[in-house]
C-alpha cells in the first residue's frame, strides 16, 4: 500500500501520526511525508531562512527513520491558505504519490496551517481522479483520507484507533529528529513535546484499551470506501 502524510508544519506527522506511520513502514508500505509549511516562524531568535534550513533538516533525519520518501513543498509558515494555488499543488502532489491512504490534519482550529491543510488536502483528494483536471502528474484514483488528533486531543473524539505500544519508542525518536521544537514548544506554549505525546498515546490508549494508542477519523464520502475494510495499520 502507499501511504501520504500531509502535515502543515515539519514535525506535525511525527507528533500527530509518527505511531502509525512507523507502523505502515515496518509491515512494508509505502511512505510519503509531505511538509507543507517551510517551518519559518517556528523559533523564537534564529531568522526566518536559518530556522527553515534546520527544520529541512530535522524533516529528512525524520523520514530516513521511517524510511519515507520526503516531499518540502515551501508554503510560508502561518500564511498557508486555501486558494487555487494550494488546490493545485494539492492535486498534483497527491497525484505524484498515488497514494491508497492520506493521513492529515483534523480542521481544527488550533493553527490556520492545520485548518487549511486539513481541509485543502480532503478536498484535493476527491478530484484527483477527473481527467479534465490538468496538472503536472496524470489522473490516480480517490484516495481514502483519514484524519490524525488535534493538539493534546482538544475537541477531537476519534472514531478508529491504532495500538501504537509496539512503535512509540520509535514515534519519540521521529518526535526528538526536531530538536528545535523542542525550545519551540517550550518557549511558545510551555509545553515539553514528549511529555505530550506520552500523555496524548496513554489517553488514546485508555479509551483503546492498550497503552498507547493513537486517534482518527475516518473521512466519509458519498459513493466510496464506506463499506470497505479498513485501511489503518
Ligand atoms: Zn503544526
Amino acid at each position: 500500500m502507499k501511504v501520504l502524510g500531509v502535515g502543515a508544519h515539519p514535525d506535525d506527522i511525527e507528533i500527530f501520526s509518527g505511531g502509525t506511520m512507523a507502523k505502515y513502514a515496518e509491515r512494508g508500505d509505502e511512505l510519503t511525508v509531505a511538509y507543507v509549511t517551510d517551518g519559518q516562524m517556528g523559533h523564537p531568535t534564529l531568522p526566518p531562512q536559518e530556522i527553515t534550513a534546520i527544520r529541512r533538516e530535522e524533516a529528512r533525519a525524520a523520514c530516513d527513520i521511517l524510511g519515507a520518501e520526503m516531499i518540502w513543498l515551501g508554503f510560508q509558515d502561518e500564511f498557508f491558505f486555501y486558494n487555487e494555488e494550494s488546490r493545485i499543488a494539492f492535486i498534483d502532489m497527491i497525484r505524484r504519490v498515488g497514494p491508497d491512504v492520506i493521513i492529515t490534519h483534523y480542521p481544527d482550529f488550533f493553527s490556520g496551517d492545520h485548518t487549511g491543510v486539513g481541509q485543502q488536502t480532503n478536498d484535493a483528494a476527491i478530484v484527483v481522479n477527473m481527467p479534465n483536471l490538468k496538472t503536472q502528474h496524470p489522473p490516480v484514483e480517490i484516495p481514502q483520507v483519514y484524519f490524525m488528533d488535534a493538539p493534546a486531543g482538544v475537541g477531537f473524539v476519534p472514531d478508529q484507533y491504532v495500538d501504537i505500544t509496539d512503535t512509540f519508542e520509535l514515534k519519540k525518536k521521529l518526535v526528538s529528529c526536531h530538536k528545535s521544537q523542542s525550545e519551540w514548544l517550550e518557549w511558545g506554549y510551555g509545553v515539553d513535546y514528549i511529555e505530550l505525546i506520552e500523555i496524548v498515546a496513554r489517553f488514546r490508549g485508555l479509551q483503546a484499551g492498550v497503552r498507547y494508542a493513537e486517534g482518527f477519523k475516518r473521512v466519509k464520502k458519498a459513493f466510496m470506501g464506506n463499506i470497505t475494510g479498513d485501511l489503518l495499520p
